[in-house]
């Protein structure tokens, strides 16, 4: 066992050791962690709902109810009535004709690409795609392209290279450590001009891009263009939870191929209440999310005057690049002594070089708490010579 000790050691002198935060308060903008009060910009809670008392309600009610587990797979016992609601609401939230719930987001990319493709498949993948669609697409045991993070141009040259019937192009809606948006107009096109299905993620757009909250296919305008739409009730929905939305069939396939899907306790009735309770919130409440896109707007531009390195986006996420792993991590340490949770983001998750502070806003911070987070930015920086 060796190994794992040298393992460890290895990662702990290159600054890559990772531990954990343990919060001891419910996870609103304001936290405790290790019972230390923090303002927290970490976290994919960006409405603020984790906390918020109808889901709390929501979530009493279907204990009394349903009880607390769900007691099998969703195609043995695991299945109640709420899960039929919730598979309802998310395919119409979505505009799509059916959906299905995975157990995370996770479990939906895996389940969905390895019942979708195998050996005689081509996959188009943005190097910057998420590990469960790299891990779906490693299973599958399809052929990987991988294509430059949203360079068009060479998806093009791809596409021309690996030609084939079974094709299929996935990329995230939202860069989940960059916060960028897929151009998903273009690749829409350029997939329907050779024929090639498309697949999106949009865990991170759901809930907080599009005039209904309904995600980045929402923002380009492209309902009933993407023909696999994946999302997850974990971050915006501040519930958990994975979903597959798309056509009848496509949803009838997933239920008796996605293995993820069948062979895994469902999701408890208490947890598809409280994801039924919160896409009515989010549907309905428009200005939750037009606040938070203002804050991101709002605090990149005053973290780039500071003289940070600070990555264009147009989501709730901002990635503050700092490059070495060890200081990204001494960063994020002396801003928590400072009363602020802002978590570095270290390779594996990233490329070497690029460790960054990953800031995610949540739609009820307002100026005072980003000024003050400007402020200890600020210090904590200069201290640290990142500015
Ligand atoms: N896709 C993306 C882009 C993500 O960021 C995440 C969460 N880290 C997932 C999928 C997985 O979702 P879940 O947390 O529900 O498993």
């Amino acid at each position: 066992m060796d190994f794992i000790d040298e393992h460890l050691n290895h990662i702990k002198d290159k600054g890559l050791y990772r531990d954990f935060k343990f919060f001891t308060s419910s996870q609103s903008k304001y936290t405790s962690i290790d019972n230390r009060r923090v303002l927290l910009m970490a976290s994919n809670n960006y409405l603020d709902l984790c906390a918020d008392d109808r889901l709390k309600e929501a979530a009493e009610k279907a204990i009394y109810t349903y009880g607390v587990g769900s007691g099998g797979s969703r195609l043995i016992t695991g299945s109640c009535k709420l899960h039929d609601q919730l598979e309802k609401k998310i395919a119409d939230f979505k505009g799509a004709e059916a959906a299905i719930i995975f157990n995370t987001g996770y479990m939906a990319n895996i389940g969905t690409i390895t019942a979708i493709s195998d050996q005689e498949w081509i996959i188009f993948s943005d190097e910057l795609n998420h590990a469960s669609i790299i891990d779906g697409c490693r299973l599958s045991g399809a052929k990987v392209v991988i294509y430059k993070h949203c360079n068009l141009d060479h998806l093009q040259e791809k596409i021309k290279i690996h030609q084939g019937k079974k094709r299929l192009i996935v990329t995230d809606g939202v860069f989940s450590m960059d916060g960028d948006i897929a151009p998903l107009d273009k690749i829409v096109e350029l997939a329907k001009e050779n024929k090639i299905l498309t697949m999106v993620d949009d865990a991170h757009g759901t809930g907080v891009l599009g005039d209904n909250g309904a995600g980045s296919v929402e923002h380009f305008n492209l309902k009933g263009d993407i023909d696999i739409q994946v999302g997850t009730f974990s971050k915006a929905l501040a519930s958990e939870g994975g979903f597959v939305v798309g056509s009848k069939s496509l949803i009838e396939y997933l239920r008796h191929k996605a293995r993820s899907f069948i062979y895994s306790t469902a999701l408890s009735p208490v947890t598809i209440a409280v994801s039924l309770r919160s896409l009515d919130i989010v549907k309905n409440e428009r200005e939750p999310r037009v606040k938070l896109l203002e804050n991101s707007k709002w605090f990149q531009a005053k973290l780039r005057k500071l003289g940070f390195n600070v990555l264009e986006s147009k989501t709730a996420i901002i990635a503050l690049i700092i490059g070495n792993a060890a200081k990204a991590r001494k960063l994020s340490e002396k801003l928590f002594e400072e009363g602020i949770f802002i978590t570095a983001i270290r390779p594996p998750t990233v490329p070497d070089n690029t460790s960054r502070l990953r800031i995610t806003l949540m739609s009820t911070h307002n100026r005072k708490d980003l000024k003050f987070a400007l402020e200890r930015l600020k210090k904590a920086g200069m201290e640290l010579d990142v500015i």
